[in-house]
Formats: structure tokens, sequence, C-alpha cells
């Protein structure tokens, strides 16, 4: 049982609790300890075999009985009886995005609205109008809610569902027989949302495989369970297929069951022109059906005159057209990132202090980071002002002295204001290594104003960063309205970098806006907004997300090294 499936039935516990109006102080301890699981950097599991869930903050003995159950049986025995008394469509109310506990409620008691379809059947009927709270425009943007949720149907984020295909591959790999296992699909392309989870195998045992993979414990459902071929639905709602295949055809099945569509259908017209025949089983001769390639994905693109494409570049978006004029990009890796320009602490609402964020930080090889906190304004909690940061950075500044080979830089995430100013004077910002400037508030404003309003603070001489662009969240929140071309001239003029936010929530920008950020000649930087340490680790998505963009290391700032960055940063 992983941590945030533990945080989400804690956090649906508190759910229920408010559609029934409970006790606010009992709902709110429901939704800290949800928070704080969460934000672990450690397996709920061990901290319970080492008992010590009640040394996290906001668990007390109750709570930690209720996670320890939740762990053993996956669930716990007031929720399941709550669960019996709150019908179950009003707690799917809560998915529309803009729905909460008290609105989900009053629909509920007001107008007996269970359902999401009823919901929307009275919204269209300009029903809900005229109930406390509730205006035309609630209603219009309940209607907006559910169609993004019915678009977002059925896929998972790819953060969620990449270290799900990981944990199977991990473990069927030690299945006796299995010489290779990997992952196919959309997961591989590193989609941003995932349909299924494909995974292939060779083995010389497949029943074996076969009888291991539906027997795994996050299994729900077996939906097929065949020799060589098996489905199941997993507890987290995805379908996972494993397919054993014959060794001699594994590059033709990885292939075809990588796709995209649209890319093999391209490689499958190439290759007719040419006399042959791609299938799952290989290339063939289409006169004599002579097998030509299929071992390796190499030796297949070889038959067509192609070198290998890297499988985030298979969307048929170019990307055959630049392997037949040897324009292939040389996309960036993981290993080209010197360091992460978004990082928050306990200054802020981080949860590590710089001093533990630094230490994680180096532990994975970087040479910098920048400590970007919240200001203050907005209402947001423990922002800072401009104070704060005269003391921080003397903390950064006492830190440094003591590192080598790291450096610490200052840094801010300031607020876009809804007028475009920045919460904090330009005499403030000046003094600091690395703004980034992010929207956090204010997101429906009309194209118009958001975008005038960003393209204002892009213009400020002293923002270096563009923070979470677009202000998606994935499955949550639409992009804001921009104009983005506008905002592309803009921070190309000013020198302003983009962000790729590795947030598996936002991946913000996305492969398609970073691609244009790329074209448009405006410098990447690839962050993950580090509230909690193990969230280090989501950079491989950002990295993902711009390789689906086509960036190479020199399109991102955070590659380079301490010395030339500090200089660009200056301009
Ligand atoms: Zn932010
Ligand atoms: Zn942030």
């Amino acid at each position: 049982m992983d941590n945030r499936e533990v945080a989400r039935i804690l956090n649906a516990m508190a759910d229920m609790l408010e559609i029934k109006g409970d006790n606010p102080f009992r709902i709110r301890a429901y939704r800290r300890a949800a928070q704080n699981i969460e934000g672990l950097a450690e397996d709920v599991e061990s901290l319970i075999a080492r008992e010590t869930l009640e040394e996290i903050p906001g668990i007390g003995k109750d709570l930690a009985a209720k996670i320890h159950e939740i762990a053993t049986t996956g669930t716990f025995q007031e929720y399941e009886k709550l669960k019996a008394q709150v019908p179950s469509g009003v707690v799917e109310l809560l998915t529309i995005p803009g729905v909460g506990p008290k609105t989900a409620q009053l629909f509920y008691k007001r107008k007996g609205i269970d359902s999401v379809a009823r919901l929307e059947a009275a919204a269209r009927a300009g029903e809900l109008r005229g109930l406390p709270g509730i205006k035309a425009k609630t209603e219009e943007n309940i209607l907006r809610g559910i169609e993004m949720l019915k678009r977002a149907s059925g896929r998972m984020p790819l953060g969620l569902a990449l270290p799900l295909a990981q944990e199977i591959t991990t473990r069927l790999r030690q299945v006796k027989g299995v010489t290779r296992i990997e992952c196919a699909g959309s997961v591989r392309r590193m989609k941003e949302t995932v349909g299924d989870i494909d995974i292939l195998a060779v083995s010389a045992a497949p029943g074996k495989v076969m009888d291991a993979f539906i027997a795994l414990p996050l299994v729900r459902e077996v939906l097929a369970h065949g020799e060589t071929k098996s489905s199941v639905m997993t507890r987290q709602g995805i379908q996972v297929d494993v397919l054993v295949v014959d060794p001699k055809a594994f590059g033709a099945a990885w292939l075809y069951f990588t796709g995209s569509k649209a890319h093999n259908i391209h490689l499958r017209d190439m290759a007719k022109k040419k006399g042959l025949k791609i299938s799952e089983y290989g290339v063939f001769a289409e006169r004599t059906g002579k097998r030509i390639a299929g071992k390796e994905e190499e030796e297949i693109y070889g038959t067509l005159g192609l070198p290998y494409i890297a499988p985030e570049l298979r969307e048929d978006t170019g990307e055959i057209e630049a392997a037949l004029t040897g324009q292939l990009p040389d996309l960036i890796t993981a290993d080209d990132i010197r360091g992460d320009l978004h990082v928050h602490s306990t200054w802020s609402d981080g949860a590590h202090t710089i001093k533990e964020v630094v230490e994680a930080a180096r532990r994975r090889g970087y040479r910098y980071i920048a400590i970007t906190d919240h200001s203050k304004g907005l209402g947001i909690v423990r922002g800072l002002a401009a104070e704060d940061l005269t003391r921080q950075r003397e903390e950064i500044d006492r830190l440094n002295q003591g590192l080598r080979d790291f450096r610490i830089l200052a840094g801010i995430e300031v607020n876009i204001r809804a007028d475009g100013t920045l919460d904090l004077p330009d005499g403030v910002l000046a003094k600091l290594d690395c703004v980034i400037a992010s929207v956090h508030s204010a997101f429906r404003q009309d194209q118009q104003t958001m975008t005038e309003r960003i393209v204002r603070a892009v213009g400020n001489p002293h923002v270096h960063v563009l923070g979470h662009p677009t202000g998606r969240l994935l499955g949550e929140r639409e992009p804001y309205d921009l104009d983005f071309d506008r905002l592309l001239e803009a921070a190309r003029a000013n020198g302003v970098a983009m962000e790729i936010n590795a947030s598996p929530y936002r991946l913000d920008l996305n492969d398609a806006h970073a691609r244009l950020a790329k074209e448009a000649g405006v410098p990447l930087v690839i962050n993950t907004d580090t509230h909690t340490l193990a969230e280090f680790d989501h950079i491989h998505l950002g990295v993902a997300t711009a390789r689906r963009a086509w960036i190479e290391k020199k399109d991102v700032l955070n590659t380079l090294p301490l010395k030339q960055l500090l200089k660009r940063l200056a301009r």
C-alpha cells in the first residue's frame, strides 16, 4: 500500500464527513493527516514496522490505529460504515472540479442530486441557480468541469502510471524463466496521461509469468487469463496487459505495442513502398513472405533506411521526416540536469530546511539549487516578506561558506498579482540570484486580461523564469485562457525562461507548448517545484516532457555549469 493510496482514503473519509456536515475539527484532522502522509519521504509501511507513525505531525493514537488498519486491510471500518450512509453518487460529485463537499451536500439535500449525470442535467436546465451561493456562472463552471472529467476519464497521470508499470516489471522480472521484460504503450512514450499499461515479456515458461501476474497484490480483478496474454484491472483503476512474445519477434512487438498508432501507420506505408510488410511479428518480404527483421527495434527501423527513433518522439509529428534527413534532435537526458531552480523550504510551505534540501540535492549529484520560497501576499500562508528574505539570505550565505562544489542560489517564487505586478518591490527582487514569477490566484480571467497580466510580469527586468506558465493541473484545472504566441514573444524579447514544472500533477509547460517555446527561441528550465525531498525524483517526468518536445541539452538553462548559469541569470 503506497502513501498516496493511504492519503486518498483519509481524504475520502474527510469528504464524506464534510458532506454529512460533521465536526470541522475532525474533518481537518483527516485532511492534515492525509497531506502529511502524502508528503512523507518514506513508506507508511516502514513507519508502521518501526512503530513511529505517531511521530508524524497531526497523527495521534487514534489516527495511527486507522492508518495501520488501512495499510493491512486496504480500508478501515469507520470509513466503510460511512460509505454505506453517504450515496456514492454524491461522493462522486466531488470529482468535478469546483464542486466541494458543501456544494455536493447542498445539491443532494435541496435537489436530491445523487449522480454526476443528474447534476449535469440540472445545470443544463438552469435549475441550480438560486440555491445559496449558486449563480449562472457556477452552472457554467460545473458543466465545464464535467466536460473536462469526461475527457480525462479512464486516463491516469504518467506520474502514477509509470511507477506502477515499473513495479510490475520489476516483480515479473524475478519470475523464473523470464529473460526480458519491458514496458510498451504510452507509458514508454511518456505521454502525460496513460489509458492502459502494456508490458511485453520473453520467457521459456509463459504460464508462470501469467500466474505470477494475476496473483500480484495490486490486482483488483482479472479480466482475462490466457496462456501468453492476460489482462487485469488494478486497485488504482487502470488496466494492465501482459503479453509473452517470441524472442525472434520481440523488437517488432515492442515497436507495435509502443505506438503511437500514427507513427506505426506511417512506418507501414513506407514499408509497403519498399515491398515489405511490417507487423507485430516482424518485417517480411511482401512477395516471398520471408522474415527480414524482428528481434530488435533498431533492425526494423534499419530495413526502412531509418535510424532508431526514441519512443518519446513517436507521434508522427515530423520525427520520421527528420530521421530520413538525419535531423533528429539529440534529446536531453536526466543526467544533463545540473541543478534544480525551483525548490521550497520550511521558510514557506516546504517540509524541509534549506540544509536538508541541499543535502538531498548533493546526493543526487547536483551542483546547485535555487531556494525559491513563496512570497507573502494573496494570503499564502507562511509566504516571505522582504525582511524574511534578508534573514534567509544570511542563512544561505552561511551554508554556502561551508560548501564545496555546490552553490545555493537565493531565489523567490513571487506571485503575479491579478494586474500583472509582482508581490515584492523591484529593489528586493534585484538582490536575488533567481526570480521565478508565478500565477497563484485569479485563474479565471479572460484571455486578454490573463495574457496582458503575464506579459507584464515577464517584462519585469528582475524576473528570470515564468513558473508553471499555463497553470493547468492534470485532470483538475485547465490551462489559463492565454494567447500563448504573445506570451512566447514577450518571453523571448525579455530573455525570460519558461519552466517545465515536473510535478506529476502539473507537467506545465506540456509537451506541445514546450516544443513551441523551443521553436520560438525561448529558453527553458526543468524544475521539480520540490516541497518534500521525494519530489526531487520527479525531474525525470519533466525531462520526459522535454524529450517529447524535441528539446536538447542546449535549450535548457539548468544544464549549464554554475558559472555559465550565473552569467546567464545576471544577463
Ligand atoms: Zn507555484
Ligand atoms: Zn513552487
